[in-house]
């Protein structure tokens, strides 16, 4: 999640370094500016780890065109949702059309009024910075306050591509509360709610690397994904989590497998040099689940 006094980044992109000038004087007191002066440079950035939320594009510049830039911002999921704006010469009709065709939210024709392009780069950013913080929204469980299924498809995705592109792991961990109806059942539905949120905060806390993940998949369930890990570092992973979730030491006494709420868990790994398609690995790890609950619970089990 984003801190309160995020100070958003605009990426101004132009080959005449007048023009930067310009536009990153009157810009930079309310934000970040990150400067290109070709259009490949401009695409590297946007493909960067820190991606701006809004890019100045000029048109007319040696090589590759901002509408070329634009194009290919365009064209790729990752930079898609970057606003653009042209900041132009080409002040014809025509082009002013062309540009907006292809994806452009605005589009300013030199000579520019200096305060209306403050306020219009504020208005476009104040609506991505929204549409941001929604996007962020629709991928957390409401109840538990972490990631949902929504956001597990697509972090699963996403992972599964670049351990296949990079030759590296992927381990998935499939979770879920054991005895829990008897919970709800006994203590109600409303500690059942507590409970969860419980647990699912402690998975939480006990994954260690920042790209590890825990989403809650379902009901009662969770999935982890840890990267890079092997088959010994993932096994001492879910044996954290069982115990961290038994050390809550929140009373069940309804269930056989401890006096307090226990996880089972079942485990599947793709090592770089293996082919596991990411559909087995989820079938892996329900089926490991299920051996772990038929042979006592409160453990994980993993194929060998
Ligand atoms: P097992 O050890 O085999 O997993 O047994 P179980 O009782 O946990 O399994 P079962 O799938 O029969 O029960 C899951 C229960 O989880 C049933 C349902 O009432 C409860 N549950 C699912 N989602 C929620 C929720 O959001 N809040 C609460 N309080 N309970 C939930
Ligand atoms: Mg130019
Ligand atoms: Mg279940
Ligand atoms: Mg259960």
């Amino acid at each position: 999640m984003r801190e309160e006094e995020y100070i958003p980044t605009v990426l101004i992109v132009d080959d005449m370094a007048a023009n930067i000038a310009i536009l990153s004087d009157l810009l930079q007191s309310s934000y970040k500016i990150k400067i290109a002066k070709s259009g490949q440079r401009a695409l590297e950035i946007a493909k960067s780890k820190e991606k701006p939320d809004l890019i100045l594009l000029d048109i007319e510049m040696p090589q590759m065109s901002g509408y070329d830039v634009c194009k290919i911002l365009k064209s790729s999921s990752e930079t898609r949702n970057i606003p653009i704006i042209f900041v132009t010469a080409k002040n014809d009709t025509t082009d002013e059309e062309y540009g907006l065709n292809l994806g452009a939210i605005d589009y300013i024709k030199k000579p520019f009024h200096p305060a209306i392009i403050k306020i219009r780069v504020k208005n476009h950013m104040d609506l991505k910075l929204k549409s941001d913080k929604l996007e962020e929204l629709s991928m957390i469980d409401s109840l538990t306050n972490i990631p949902n299924r929504r956001f597990f498809n697509e972090t699963f995705e996403k992972k599964y591509r670049e351990i296949l592109r990079d030759k590296r792991s992927l381990a998935l961990i499939m979770i879920d509360v054991d005895f829990f109806k008897l919970y709800n059942d006994n203590y109600g539905h409303w500690q059942g709610d507590e409970c969860l949120r419980k647990v699912a905060q402690t998975l939480r806390k006990n994954l260690k690397r920042p790209t590890d993940t825990v989403s809650r998949y379902g009901g009662e369930e969770f999935v982890v994904l840890l990267k890079d890990i092997d088959r010994d570092g993932a096994k001492k992973v879910v044996q954290s989590l069982i115990d961290a979730v038994a050390n809550l030491k929140i009373e069940h006494k309804y269930s056989t497998a401890a006096e307090f709420v226990t996880i089972s868990a079942g485990l599947s790994i793709k090592e770089s040099d293996e082919d596991i398609s990411k559909e087995d690995l989820l079938k892996i790890a329900d089926n490991e689940l299920y051996r772990a609950k038929e042979s006592g619970r409160n453990k994980f089990c993993a194929e060998l």
